[in-house]
């Protein structure tokens, strides 16, 4: 689960890790109040969305009086941001975070990561800060050190100077920088963190070490027991499609393509997904209905994918195990019903039952066509939606 930068910080800042005052606002009113309370002769104003890449698509303004925080929260607010990470659609600015400017005398990256290979989380640091970590590590990787952490004992402190000194913090801040870190790698333990990323940490003027960005991101199967990081969750900033596959319980990701896949298995649905780009095709979506899936539960799985607008085609593709071909041939048949059906659907369907789902598809009166195999039903998918 991904939540703001002003929350991020709220979280940080319990744990000691340094970060500039701020509020967060809804309007430009308060923007305006907030920036008043701050007191600070520059604020900088930054726009809230789930995405980074903001100060480049103008999400972040420096503004030298109150006036100018005005004009600056009007601007963005409600603006449609375009970033790198936002997709070509843009995400919309709905909360503003009004921040004390800050006397940045160098920029710097510092990230906690858990690294699948070794298990192990891994603290990453650069001297360019500012700059994606992903064009560093492209460019300049001689450039990101790395300290892989021992779970037993945590991030030391001999690991976090190393890192200090390799990324040229000024010796007399050195300390401080450890102290930073090692609050960061609590505060990322204690509340199940997948990532703790800080793009810039800074160097200020008068001599402190602080995170001028966050980014954190949070194990979804470990928030039953984060109560509070969970009433972080903003809604607005996550795929619709994906909140109402939550409620089903549904492993539903949303992806680029317009070949909405509907699988049972996830290995079953990454497979699905190579083949239909084995022939050139590209899926809509991932989506796991799961073993014991009911009726109802494929009927909303299959509306879903019947609701994206970006959806050309649809490719079926069940492994009747625990999960029974008539029971997903029901659902499919109850949906398309609902909803109606505009695109072309193709199905593969297999094992339990298998009989009875195919006659159940048969005299629905649907236009389907049917496969015989994984590769045929992915080669008729791909030619069908052209
Ligand atoms: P993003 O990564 O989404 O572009 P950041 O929060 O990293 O957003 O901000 C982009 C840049 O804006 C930073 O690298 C920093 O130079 C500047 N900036 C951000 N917050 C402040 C602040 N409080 N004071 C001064 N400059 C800031
Ligand atoms: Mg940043």
């Amino acid at each position: 689960m991904n939540i703001h930068e002003y929350q991020g910080k709220e979280i940080l800042r319990k744990y000691g890790v340094s970060v500039p005052n701020g509020r967060v606002a809804f309007t430009v009113d308060e923007a305006v109040e907030a920036a008043k309370e701050l007191g600070s002769e520059v604020v900088v104003v930054k726009a809230q969305i789930h995405a980074g890449g903001r100060g480049k698509a103008g999400g972040v303004k420096v503004a030298k009086n109150l006036d100018e925080a005005r004009t600056y929260a009007e601007e963005i607010l409600g603006k449609t941001l375009v970033t790198h990470q936002t997709g070509p659609e843009g995400k919309e600015v709905k909360r503003l975070l009004i921040e004390e400017g800050c006397d940045i005398k160098k920029e710097y990256y510092v990230g906690l990561v858990l690294d699948r290979v070794t298990s192990r989380v891994v603290l990453m640091a650069s001297e360019e800060g500012g700059t994606e970590i992903e064009e560093v590590a492209d460019k300049t990787p001689e450039k990101i050190f790395k300290e892989e952490i021992d779970p037993v004992v945590g991030l030391t402190g001999y690991q976090a100077r190393r890192i200090a000194f390799s990324i040229n913090i000024p010796k007399e801040l050195i300390n401080k920088t450890v102290k930073f870190m090692t609050s960061l790698y609590t505060a990322f333990i204690e509340k199940d963190c997948s990532i703790a990323e800080i793009n810039p940490l800074v160097v200020t003027g008068d001599g402190n070490v602080m995170a001028l960005d966050a980014k954190l991101n949070f194990d979804s199967n470990a928030l039953y027991r984060h109560k509070d990081i969970l009433e972080y969750r903003d809604l607005e900033e996550e795929d619709a499609k994906e909140i109402e596959a939550s409620k089903y319980d549904l492993s539903y990701i949303s992806l680029d393509g317009n070949i909405g896949c509907m699988v049972n298995g996830a290995g079953l649905a990454m497979a699905t997904m190579d083949i239909i780009k084995h022939y050139s095709g590209d899926p809509a979506n991932f989506l796991d209905v799961g073993g014991g899936a009911t009726a109802e539960k494929v009927t909303e799985a299959f509306k879903i994918i019947l609701s994206d607008a970006k959806v050309k085609g649809i490719f079926v593709n069940i492994f009747g195990g625990i999960m029974k071909c008539d029971i997903i041939a029901e659902g499919v048949v109850e949906a398309a019903k609902q909803l109606g059906l505009q695109v072309p659907l193709v199905v593969r369907l297999e094992g339990t039952n298998v009989d009875l789902g195919k006659k159940i598809l048969r005299e629905s009166g649907l236009n389907i066509t049917p496969a015989e195999s994984m590769a045929d039903g992915a080669q008729k998918i791909v030619e069908l939606v052209g």
